[in-house]
């Protein structure tokens, strides 16, 4: 079922929903069962499932010599996502990117999920590749996720790549776009990416997932921004527990969000990594209170793999 469908049936009761990681090279897919078990008696209504593209491995030779060598580290997104519809009725959302596929190689995607009953994609561009300074498209791939957004929505009118006739035979995807409640990184301005957003719902994005924050101000405004540039779509709140002191340093960095002060001073405090837990499971259940009273249709957990916390954080709100 289409997400927005999932949201409609709902009819005002927030759903909870979770995103996983697929397992490293060479570790097989009991880790992500593991999960599912965990999480399943919240009745997830549909499972995310990350896409991550190639990095670059140094290889030394027996000559001392450097070798760099391109290998993708979580490999098996379309197969995890088969994998879960098909032992737990849940539907899953695979996330597709730009970085690392060429546009064949993204039909060729989405044909297979097509063909696996799979309604739902989140459209992403992808970060730069570990040790390239910006993101640089993969020849023949696409630039922005407007433009991979632009062919699965081909695809949902039946024009294939190379085809000169459309075909009967369209896709159906309903499509989700990122959003940024503290701005993307290589916006220059509030009002740019807004527009870029606004262009994404405008072209056919159906719905909307948010980086993960940490101050549900920031998310309203958000919301309230999106609303006052006419994008009406729904707007999933990303949300992930703070679990250890290391991630006052980390989640900025990598995910360019501030900490409120409030938080890092608390975990700052922390004797122990228990004490840092439970700060965190506080912070984000008081955030999902105020983002139930706001009215938000999903709380979207960014599991990291790790359901434990998040587990704790879904049963004190289900
Ligand atoms: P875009 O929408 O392409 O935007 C990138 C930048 O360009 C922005 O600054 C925007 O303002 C600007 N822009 C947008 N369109 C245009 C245009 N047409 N012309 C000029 N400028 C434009 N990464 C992964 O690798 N795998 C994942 O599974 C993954 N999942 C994610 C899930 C969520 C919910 C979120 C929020 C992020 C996820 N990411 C993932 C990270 C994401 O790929 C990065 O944040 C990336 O830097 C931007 O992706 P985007 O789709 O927002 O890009």
């Amino acid at each position: 079922m289409k997400i927005v469908d999932h949201i409609k049936n709902a009819k005002g009761r927030t759903l909870f929903s979770f995103e996983l990681l697929p397992p490293p090279k060479g570790q097989g897919i009991q880790s992500i069962f593991n999960t599912m078990d965990e999480l399943m008696e919240f009745k997830p209504p549909f499972i995310d499932v990350t896409y991550h593209r190639e990095d670059y491995l140094y290889k030394e030779h027996s000559n001392g010599l450097l070798e760099r060598v391109s290998y993708r580290k979580r490999p098996g997104t379309v197969a995890i996502c088969a994998a879960i519809m098909n032992k737990y009725k849940v539907d899953a959302v695979p996330h597709l990117i730009c970085g690392g596929f060429t546009k064949e190689e993204t039909e060729n995607a989405l044909i297979d999920l097509n063909f696996l009953g799979i309604d739902n994609v989140l459209v992403l561009r992808g970060d730069a590749r570990k040790g390239d300074p910006d993101f640089i498209p993969t020849p023949e791939g696409h630039a922005y996720a407007t433009d991979l957004l632009q062919q699965v929505l081909d695809m949902n009118q039946g024009k294939y790549l190379h085809e000169d006739v459309v075909s009967s035979e369209h896709t159906n995807f309903c499509i989700g776009v990122a959003g940024y409640p503290e701005k993307h990184f290589e916006a220059p301005n509030f009002n740019t990416d807004f527009k870029w957003l606004k262009k994404k719902v405008e072209m056919g994005a159906e719905f909307i997932v948010t980086q993960m924050f940490f101050n549900v101000d920031k998310y309203k405004e958000f919301v309230i921004k999106c609303r006052e540039h006419d994008i009406h779509v729904p707007i999933i709140p990303g949300l992930k527990p703070l679990t250890t002191k290391k991630q006052l340093i980390t989640l900025p960095k990598i995910f360019h969000l501030d900490i409120p002060e409030d938080l890092s001073d608390a975990v700052d405090q922390c004797k122990t990594n228990a004490d840092v837990r439970k700060v965190g499971e506080e912070w984000l259940v008081q955030q999902c209170k105020e983002l139930i009273d706001f009215g938000v249709p999903v709380l979207h957990f960014y599991t990291m793999s790790n359901p434990g916390p998040t587990k704790k954080i879904v049963a004190r709100l289900a």
